[in-house]
């Protein structure tokens, strides 16, 4: 018996999609096309194993982040920001800046140095020179960091997809970023959150799915008071978030002892590198702009049902390919997974050159 699915795609996906379309809106014979060709083990990624809640703490703010946004957040010293999945699969971005002073930040770099490509439980965030000292110390981590790619962005959107209206986490950091007055051209290297990233044969980083379920989250012990600015990433056309765009939890708590105990432990080994700054410097402090109203970019999303008739050759194709690790029985995720795993490739082979992307 045919079965029928109702798969949703948003409109940026669709812009990608119509490019491989015989006639315009076809995308149901699309999406049959790209089941057919599909081959057992096309979606390899296993959901990580249900996290352990994290401790009770005394709350302080709580942000639900909605797909195509971010928020700035304060963070003071010995408090606790907690960054946690929603629905799950979620791949999100941070920025983080010394709240007394804007011209410290998180230095990527740096911290990739001291900690390697993917920073996890017991690693810190170091800040740019000329200071050099860990802004932020990783209390838990259930998911994957990743220091090895820049943010998703409207070069990387115009180049790789031609693009340069799609939603990207350069973007929505500007725009979070305002409402403490750091102008664009602030705008830092972002530390990549629940982002599972792998490395070829030469060395090349590429992106993986997401195996981050929804009891996933990352927390961040501030050694000094913070501006951090997560972001939900909007790289729905590559494997990052699983070809959708979910919510990100920002969660602020007052630390417990044993977090102050922990954060101190990791510390520790570092605490007599840091040199003091040799410099006069004037500080530039943050202060929120009280008149800030967020206005993020390329939003709404426009969210389309595609309808699908599944004949039962189609649906024992799509028993075969569906990976139940990553998607359970979500059968339009893994289908909309396939379509656009699909179109990213054929778009891939038509680009020159390098495209880690
Ligand atoms: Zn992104």
């Amino acid at each position: 018996m045919d079965r029928v699915l109702s798969v949703p795609f948003n409109h940026q996906q669709l812009a990608l999609l119509d490019r491989y379309t015989a006639v315009p809106g076809a995308y149901s014979t699309l999406i049959l096309q790209a089941l057919a060709e599909a081959q057992p083990g096309c979606q390899q990624a296993q959901l990580s194993s249900p996290a352990p809640p994290p401790p009770k703490r005394r709350q302080l703010a709580q942000h639900l982040l909605e797909p195509g946004t971010g928020i700035a957040v304060e963070v003071k010293a010995g408090q606790v920001l907690r960054i946690a999945q929603v629905e799950g699969g979620q791949c999100g971005d941070l920025n983080v800046y010394n709240l007394q002073n804007g011209q410290e930040h998180l230095h990527v770099g740096r911290t990739r140095h001291l900690h390697g490509p993917h920073p996890t439980t017991g690693d810190l965030l170091w800040s740019c020179a000329p200071w050099e000292r860990p802004l932020m110390a990783i209390l838990q981590n259930t998911g994957v960091c990743d220091t090895t790619f820049a943010s998703c962005s409207t070069l990387g959107y115009s180049h790789f997809y031609n693009m340069p209206q799609h939603i990207n986490c350069q973007q929505m950091q500007i725009e979070a970023q305002r409402a403490y007055g750091i102008g664009p051209w602030q705008e830092h290297d972002s530390f990549n959150l629940f982002m599972y990233t792998v490395s070829d044969s030469e060395g090349n980083p590429g992106i993986d799915r997401n195996g981050a379920g929804p009891s996933d989250y990352i927390e961040f012990y501030a050694l000094t008071d913070v501006l951090a600015i997560p972001n939900v990433c909007g790289d729905d056309l590559g494997k990052t978030s699983n070809f959708w765009q979910n919510h990100l939890s920002v969660i602020v708590e007052e630390a417990l002892p044993e977090d102050r105990q922990r954060a101190e432990d990791f510390t520790k080994p570092y605490q007599n590198s840091v040199v003091p700054v040799p410099y006069q410097m004037k500080e530039v402090p943050l202060r929120r702009d009280p008149d800030y109203t967020p206005h993020f970019p390329h939003l709404p999303l426009r969210i389309h049902q595609v309808e699908v008739v599944l004949s039962e050759q189609d649906q024992q194709k799509l028993d075969a390919v569906h990976n139940p690790g990553l998607y359970g029985d979500d059968l339009c995720a893994a289908l909309r997974d396939i379509v656009m795993d699909w179109a990213d490739a054929k778009n891939n082979a038509s680009l020159p050159g390098y495209s880690h992307h």
